[in-house]
């Protein structure tokens, strides 16, 4: 942990915050995009839009893969970008998104939910009001009551490997490193997904449904370092 926190320091030649921030906004993408996976790969039903079912899934997932310390910072950082990028965006009604900053009020929400008998303070210093905090709690049972049966499913057996491959090399992937090996001890996906950080001339990355690969942008790399920098 020792060795990834000088690593991530050193490439960014920034503050300890500063690459967290990059290191738990790529790990939200990565769980983010292991939701579309799931989604297409177990053929899961869903009763919203496919991108807000995987952001729901993200969020569960992160709370499953870390601890309570961790997914404070998490949710500090995620809703930092998110109310950085919800500034800058032209609303869009057809867009299969929510709007950014109700994305991020929606993670807050949610991360609250999932543990609200100590998550109320930081809660409300994120800006949740405090009478939607039923609500979310309620929220976050249902999110884990629908995905509990998916993620039992896909639970790995001793003879399953890694079934999320890392392809090729990159700051981005050496960082992710260790959540990619917790998330293949926690799933397995039914079948082998490739996933590569490239150049797509988007900050943004990707699950492609048609032949089961998964991108994580350079752009988005990049974008996250200038804004860690800009954060110093
Ligand atoms: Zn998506």
């Amino acid at each position: 942990m020792l060795r990834l926190a000088t690593l991530l320091i050193a490439c960014l030649a920034a503050s300890p915050a500063a690459a967290e921030f990059v290191l738990n906004n790529l790990r939200m993408t990565l769980y983010h995009e292991m939701g579309h996976a799931v989604i297409d790969q177990a053929d899961v039903p869903l009763m919203s839009t496919e991108e807000t079912a995987a952001d729901g899934f993200a969020l569960l997932l992160a709370d499953r893969l870390h601890s309570d310390a961790e997914m404070d910072r998490i949710i500090r950082d995620v809703t930092l970008l998110g109310r950085d990028e919800a500034a800058a965006e032209i609303f869009d009604p057809w867009a299969e998104y929510m709007p950014g900053a109700q994305r991020t009020a929606r993670a807050i929400c949610l991360w609250y939910g999932l543990a609200p008998a100590h998550r109320g303070d930081l809660a409300r210093a994120l800006g949740m009001p405090p009478f939607v905090a039923r609500t979310c709690a309620a929220s976050a049972r249902s999110l884990r009551r629908a995905w509990a049966p998916v993620l039992e499913r896909l639970k790995p057996s001793e003879a399953d490997s890694a079934t999320l491959r890392v392809r090729g090399a990159g700051k981005a992937l050496h960082l992710l490193a260790p959540d990619i090996d917790r998330l293949n001890r926690m799933i397995a996906l039914p079948r082998r997904t490739p996933l590569t950080v490239e150049a797509c001339g988007e900050d943004n990355a990707f699950y492609y449904h048609y032949d089961d690969r998964m991108v994580i942008c350079d752009e988005m790399v990049d974008a996250l370092m200038r804004g860690a920098r800009a954060r110093r």
